[in-house]
């Protein structure tokens, strides 16, 4: 059993309406699928441009996929693993998105020459998992209304998004509040769009309302530890670090520093599931409960992610809400969604079918 061939291409898919943070406002959901073959089965990934995140565009990942990744591959047996995993790892320094598309794939082929299915494979024991909602930053009666149509499909959690204006992040937050009544609970999300001080400002003001927030995102920018660790020891609702974290080494100084309360892994940062699992297990071992996340990605890398979060009990939230906000994403097969629910696939690897060119 080889390796014998690879195939990659772009998709595209126009949102229905902008999707908008701190750092961005995306109106197409893009990305390059990466597709492993042997002689009689196909496994496949996919990894989005987030330029403002890990740096990684269209261009840059799929030559990293052809030119460092794929010789790696060429040739040999998926049934070599872990062998195959750390050849990924080595073949360049970060470029994460394309190493994650490439984890992907193999973890599918090798799933699916196992026939059964990825979530099994990693270990995981449960079907069905919770996701939150996301909500763009926006004047706080748009996110009030968005909020309040978020409720009304079913979801118990939902993410705001704010960072843009400390003052104005204050009236969303109580808007959404007084929209969605004391029952619904609440993250933040500020996408580094605060300084410490006035990440730590606006937290007391938060706490001061009463408007019980379960946690607050990446408050500060992604390389100020000590800042995340200064906001994490001056306010009481709990921190979670999200683009303070890619790698393994990243983990092992955020949880030694104890800069925060809280992990978001995602695949696209930490390239991959491989070392996603190890940060979840080494963030166990601090007592530290990590969420499992994603960018703006449709059903094929999502389908991973859940399959991740089903592997690991230290893994207790979710934000894999992108193929919602993504609509229709071309994908057949893949984890499916009820509401807040979603149920991955009985199919093997990730279970997916046809993808639309
Ligand atoms: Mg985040």
């Amino acid at each position: 059993m080889k390796i014998i061939a690879y195939e990659i291409y772009q998709r595209e898919i126009k949102l229905a309406r902008p999707f908008r943070t701190a750092l961005r406002t995306v109106d197409t959901a893009k990305e390059l699928v990466f597709e492993l073959k042997t002689e009689n089965e196909v496994g496949i990934g996919a990894a989005p441009p987030t330029e403002v995140i890990t740096g990684d565009n269209l261009p840059g990942i799929k030559a990293t996929l052809e030119n460092q990744i794929w010789p790696e591959l060429e040739g040999q047996n998926p049934a070599n693993l872990n062998y195959l995993l750390n050849k990924i790892s080595c073949a360049a320094v970060n470029n994460t998105s394309a190493k994650a598309a490439a984890e992907i794939a193999l973890f599918d082929l090798a799933a699916r020459l196992n026939q059964v299915p990825l979530w099994q494979f990693l270990g995981g024991r449960k079907r069905e998992l919770v996701t939150d909602m996301t909500i763009s930053v926006d004047e706080p009666v748009v996110m009030a209304e968005d909020a309040r149509k978020a409720v009304a499909n079913g979801f118990e959690t939902l993410k705001l998004k704010v960072g843009v204006g400390p003052k104005l992040d204050l009236a969303r937050v109580k808007a959404v509040r007084e929209a969605v009544g004391q029952d619904i609970n609440l993250r933040l999300d500020a996408n580094q769009g605060w300084t410490a001080n006035q990440a730590i400002n606006t937290i007391k003001k938060l706490e001061a309302a009463e408007l019980g927030i379960e946690l607050v995102e990446q408050p500060v920018a992604a390389a100020d530890f000590k800042g995340l660790k200064e906001v994490k020891e001056n306010v009481l609702i709990p921190i979670m670090a999200d683009e303070s974290l890619f790698s393994l080494q990243d983990a092992v100084r955020l949880l030694e520093m104890q800069a925060c309360d809280y992990l978001n892994i995602k695949l696209m940062k930490t390239g991959g599931i491989s070392t996603a699992l190890a940060i979840a297990n080494l963030a166990e071992n601090y007592g530290i409960e990590c969420m499992l996340g994603s960018m703006l990605e449709s059903r094929i890398s999502v389908t991973a992610a859940a399959a991740v979060a089903a592997a690991s009990a230290n893994i207790t939230r979710l934000d894999l809400d992108a193929p919602i906000l993504i609509g229709d994403d071309g994908v057949e097969g893949g984890l499916a969604y009820n509401n807040n629910r979603l149920v991955l696939p009985e199919k093997s690897g990730l279970g997916i079918g046809v993808v639309n060119r």
